[in-house]
């Protein structure tokens, strides 16, 4: 049998049409394209967790890239750990409330100079929170209506023996979302 070659044609009207000819020429069979069917994936806010790390900057470019395909929202979270010393430690210098504004600020300002460098810049927002990293994350998705996390396996400490870090394992048990793990060193997706 001669091989046969297929091209696409616009139609007449508004459709286009895939017509199969033989290797002569000859209209072989005409048949129309499917129609493109409606995207089914739609997140509107993708959370990302940042500590600042160079893995959570990977998760950072990964919830980008997400956002600009779905047109999406990110927003960029850090959590700070208040200082919690045990009593043996005797007395240690408390910070100021004005201390605590001005670390804060410094945070929300370093964050929203990452979000500034976003293509998805334009729908990104940045927020700091205080307590604990996984509590306030997991909560931040339920607070903010997330429906998608991006989150590396490891961040500041990296310890390389265990499988993730701890804020991750529990993000991945508790939060009320989907939740996108990307790891350190791995084969990506994203240019
Ligand atoms: P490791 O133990 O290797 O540091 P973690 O589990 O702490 O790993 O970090 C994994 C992810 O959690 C990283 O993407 C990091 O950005 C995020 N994360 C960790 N701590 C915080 C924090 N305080 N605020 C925001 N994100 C955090």
């Amino acid at each position: 049998m001669k091989p046969i070659k297929a091209k696409s044609v616009p139609a007449r009207r508004s459709r286009a049409q895939v017509v199969v000819t033989n290797a002569a020429g000859h209209k072989a069979a005409v048949a129309p394209l499917p129609e493109p069917s409606a995207p089914r994936l739609h997140p509107t806010r993708i959370l990302v967790p940042v500590d600042f790390s160079p893995a959570s900057s990977k998760a950072v470019a990964y919830a980008d890239a997400f956002a600009v395909t779905f047109g999406a929202a990110v927003t960029l979270l850090h959590v700070v750990e208040p200082l919690v010393l045990p009593a043996e430690f005797g007395y240690v210098p408390v910070p100021s409330p004005e201390d605590e504004l001005k670390q804060l600020n410094a945070i929300k300002a370093r964050l929203q100079r990452v979000a500034k460098d976003l293509d998805s810049a334009k729908r990104s927002d940045v927020v700091v929170r205080i307590g604990r990293p996984w509590q306030e994350i997991a909560q931040a998705v339920a607070d903010l209506g997330v429906d998608l996390l991006v989150i590396t396996t490891h961040g500041r400490t990296g310890i390389k023996h265990v499988l993730m870090g701890s804020v991750a394992e529990k993000i991945v048990r508790h939060a009320a979302c989907p939740v996108l793990v990307v790891r350190p060193e791995e084969k990506d997706f994203v240019g």
